[in-house]
Formats: structure tokens, C-alpha cells, sequence
């Protein structure tokens, strides 16, 4: 054995132990989180081979797909320095109000026709509580349980646990709500409501019975111990799946100038996401492209087991079809329809 082979053993020893670890289910502690941020490129090509392994058995081979239709769009009131649609921010993200029914169901139908297993309905504003708007999307909803084979999902901001209850008896499968950063960041990024808030819509999803998809969006100038405090505040949440945003700088926000994560950083950020959550349903969302690039493929090594298809809420995505050929040629399986009915 070569001596700088010799030295390197320990390290892939301890990356051994804490992969082991989120095998065995419980996923790493938070200190053993924190170290992961001193790994080296070559390390975490180790640990990539550990976390696959995580998400295989876990996930299995399948790649879930969800899909988004930004159903009301602009004029928010809160101020979230990343969002295009803060009314807050000169930005050129489009503004329109709800949409109908008709309109909803025929995304849905677009999004199911190009593999995707989940369809999330998101609005902007501080929360929905305007009874027309709701009666809409209950209508929606129950169209699209019935017109599709599509799981249902809505991000709709700080909602009561009383509206979320009519929702899941129209047929809401899921909600999603990100926590958007860390506690302790959180006021260098959302000046109109606190994290408390955030966590409150999230447990009042899940007193309305709901599961709940909750994540946040890293980049946004948070420390590496930030995102671990992030990861583990999911995982006491006890939540059903994690999206994992990267932050793609919107012209005109408080967050412009802010550069996009490199993208070993994003890597070594999800699987820091998988170590500490090995058994949640891991998406990559929004800044997929943009941070990875032509390596893309690489976030399920790393350990997700999911990805948002198609658009963006205000920005484009890649072409569906061209997903769907990335995940066939990983010899992974595109989940093409619903798998919890
Ligand atoms: S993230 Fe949501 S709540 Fe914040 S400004 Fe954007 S639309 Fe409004």
C-alpha cells in the first residue's frame, strides 16, 4: 500500500461508518454532518458510491417525477429576497391571478402525458384564503383525482389547518411548504414573516392530516452549518418528502448579486441531505440545470431519488423528454404513475 493510500484509509474508514449508519435507517448525527464539509473532491467521490447505496436501498431504482403549474403568479406582499414574485422587487416574473379550473386540469394533463407521477399546484402570496379562489382549486382538485392517476400537491403559503382540511376531503394528497433556510438565517432572507410561521403552516398540514413535502433553497449565502441545522429541523419534523432547491439569482431581487453554488458544493449538499434524511423522498427542484449542468446526473449518486419535471415557477426547465432519457440511460426507472393509491 502506497503511503498516501495508507494515510487516505481512515477517512474512507469514517466515510464507511456514517454511510452504514443511514443504511441502517437513522441517518448521521449532526456533528457527523458537519464534518462533512472538510471532505475533499476525491473523498466525496468515495462517499458518492455510499450515498447511491443509501438511496438504493431505500428508493430502489425508481426516479420520481413531480410537476409544477404556477397557478397564480406576482403581486405577493411578503418579502423573500430570492422570489421574483415579491411585490417588493422590480422583476419581470409575470403576474396574473388564479387560474380556472379548466386551465389547472389541463397542466395536469401535460404534466401526466410527459411521465409525471405527481402534480403540485402553487400560488403566490402570503397564504390562500379568499373563498372564491378556494372553491376553484377544491374543483380542481377533485378533477384531477378523477380525469388522471396523478398524486395531488399544493403550495399555497401560511394556511390554516382548517382550509388545509377541506382541501384533503376535495382529494390534496400532499402539501408542500419549504422552510426556505435555516432558522438562524432566516432574517437575511425573509423580512415579512419568521421561521416560526413557516414551521407552523408545516404542522398544521400535518394536524389536517396531510402529508407534507417540506425543503428549502441553498445558496442563498447560508454557512454549510446552516444547511445541516436545515437537514436536521426537517428530519424532527418527521415530514414525507424533501424538495432541494438551489438558488438561481432573479434580476431585480435582493439576492441578484449572489452567485450560483458550484456544483460539488450542490453535491455534497445533497448527500449531506440524504446522510442526515435516508428514508425521505428527495427531490431537485429549482437550479437543477443551472448548478449542475451536464452533470445532472449525478444528484442520484449523491442520493436524490426525485426531480421536479418541466417548468419552473417562474423560470424554464429542460425539455421533459430529455429527463426522462437521462434517467433510462442511468439504468434508473422513471415513475410513471402513481405508486402510493
Ligand atoms: S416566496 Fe412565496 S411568500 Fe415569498 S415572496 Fe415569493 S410568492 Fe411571496
Amino acid at each position: 500500500m502506497t503511503e498516501s493510500v495508507a494515510q487516505e484509509a481512515p477517512r474512507t474508514l469514517w466515510i464507511d461508518t456514517l454511510i452504514n449508519k443511514a443504511l441502517e435507517g437513522e441517518g448521521i448525527s449532526r456533528q457527523e454532518a458537519l464534518e462533512l464539509e472538510t471532505l475533499t473532491a476525491a473523498e466525496l467521490e468515495f462517499l458518492f458510491d455510499g450515498t447511491r447505496r443509501v438511496r438504493e436501498k431505500f428508493h430502489g431504482r425508481d426516479v420520481k417525477i413531480c410537476s409544477i403549474v404556477n397557478a397564480k403568479s406576482g403581486r405577493c406582499p411578503e418579502v423573500c429576497g430570492f422570489c421574483s414574485q415579491s411585490s417588493a422587487f422590480e422583476t419581470d416574473s409575470p403576474e396574473y391571478p388564479l387560474m380556472d379550473v379548466d386551465a389547472i386540469v389541463a397542466s395536469a394533463k401535460e404534466a401526466e402525458a410527459f411521465g409525471s407521477n405527481e402534480f403540485s399546484i402553487v400560488t403566490s402570496g402570503t397564504a390562500m384564503t379568499d373563498r372564491t379562489e378556494l372553491d376553484t382549486l377544491k374543483q380542481a382538485i377533485r378533477r384531477i383525482k378523477a380525469e388522471t392517476k396523478l398524486e395531488t400537491c399544493c403550495s399555497l403559503g401560511l394556511m390554516s389547518t382548517e382550509h388545509l382540511k377541506e382541501l384533503k376531503e376535495a382529494g390534496l394528497d400532499r402539501f408542500h411548504h419549504n422552510l426556505e433556510t435555516a432558522a438562524s438565517h432566516f432574517d437575511q432572507v425573509v423580512s415579512t414573516h419568521s421561521y416560526n410561521d413557516e414551521k407552523r403552516a408545516v404542522e398544521n398540514a400535518k394536524e389536517a392530516g396531510i402529508p407534507v413535502c417540506v425543503g428549502g433553497i441553498f445558496g442563498m449565502g447560508e454557512s454549510f452549518a446552516q444547511r445541516v441545522e436545515l437537514a436536521v429541523d426537517i428530519r424532527e419534523l418527521e415530514t414525507a418528502s424533501f424538495p432541494v432547491n438551489f438558488l438561481k439569482p432573479q434580476p431585480g431581487t435582493a439576492m441578484e448579486h449572489l452567485e450560483l453554488m458550484p456544483t460539488l458544493e450542490g453535491l455534497r449538499t445533497i448527500a449531506l441531505l440524504r446522510l442526515v434524511n435516508p428514508r425521505l423522498d428527495m427531490f431537485v427542484c429549482g437550479g437543477r440545470e443551472e448548478v449542475f449542468g451536464n452533470q445532472q446526473e449525478k444528484v442520484f449518486s449523491a442520493g436524490a431519488n426525485g426531480i421536479l419535471g418541466g417548468n419552473y415557477l417562474t423560470t424554464k426547465g429542460q425539455d421533459p423528454k430529455r429527463d426522462i432519457e437521462m434517467i433510462e440511460s442511468l439504468g434508473l426507472t422513471p415513475v410513471l404513475e402513481s405508486t402510493t393509491k
